[in-house]
């Protein structure tokens, strides 16, 4: 079983990635994770994510009641404590305001299109959920309605979020959706997204399966927008042999001057 002193470490070093990575800014950002059925381990509020220690670490109960800890939970707990009770096998919740992927979050965007192989068998379909104000119910109330079937969400007009069946896991997840909302920026930017077509979705559904994926919201496939590429024509009629047009060419002048005296 994992140790409460490991989570402690392991959320330590993902605050220090998120923060160094640009995903948070100032004292922004939450992370979590499961210890056992009733405990939880998490950040503390005000505290920058780049520079905590183990220390500053809290463990709550089910109830967010402090089991352990001088400093004062994140003011997300409650949404933390409530995507443990709906998904059994989530050990980790990731929370951050990733430029990109917060910038699709803002213009209202989500990341369903089936573009890039890693992410469908991954994540799938990357919902954008309604906005509600921070450290009330509203807030994930959106999160909560889709997170049977998802790992990672976009918080319309606020951020990230992110879960997984460990720590790393959790924050792994966050890295592959802002390098999917960077890419996707890149692509839309430069003018054209091809997206890929049910064929090619379904033989990446089958590799998630075979990994034991379970969750991953579907994704738009071509088909589905209306943008599936139209097939190269077929080649036209064969050009005549060069060589035999010359010579007929020149026979046909030559038959029309007649022959030399
Ligand atoms: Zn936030």
């Amino acid at each position: 079983m994992v140790t409460v002193q490991t989570l402690k470490r392991e959320i330590v070093e993902v605050g220090r990635r998120v923060y160094a990575r640009g995903y948070v800014a100032a004292n922004d950002g939450n992370i979590s994770a499961r210890l056992d059925d009733r405990r939880v381990v998490i950040t503390p509020t005000g505290v920058s994510k780049g520079f905590m220690s183990e220390e500053d670490m809290i463990v709550v109960d089910m109830d967010g009641k402090v089991v352990s800890g001088t400093k004062k939970p994140s003011s997300e707990l409650f949404m933390h404590l409530n995507i443990y009770k709906h998904r059994a096998d989530v050990r980790s919740v990731c929370h951050a305001h990733p430029p990109y992927a917060t910038g699709f979050a803002v213009a209202g965007i989500p990341l369903e299109k089936c573009i890039l192989p890693e992410v469908i068998i991954v994540l799938g379909g990357i919902p954008l959920v309604e906005y509600g104000t921070t450290g009330t119910e509203e807030f994930y109330a959106g999160v909560l309605r889709r997170i049977a079937t998802n790992d990672a969400f976009l918080l319309a007009n606020h951020g990230a979020l992110t879960v997984g069946k460990d720590t790393f896991n959790a924050y792994y997840k966050m890295e592959t959706l802002e390098h999917f909302a960077h890419i996707t920026f890149v692509a839309q930017t430069l003018g054209q997204i091809n997206t890929l077509n049910k064929e090619q979705v379904q033989k990446l559904t089958e590799i998630r399966e075979r990994l034991g994926i379970q969750t991953g919201g579907e994704c738009v496939t071509c088909e589905e927008e209306g943008t599936c590429q139209v097939p190269a024509p077929a080649p036209g009629p064969q050009m005549p042999d060069r060589e035999a047009l010359i010579r007929d060419v020149t026979k046909a002048i030559m038959d029309k001057l007649g022959s030399p005296r």
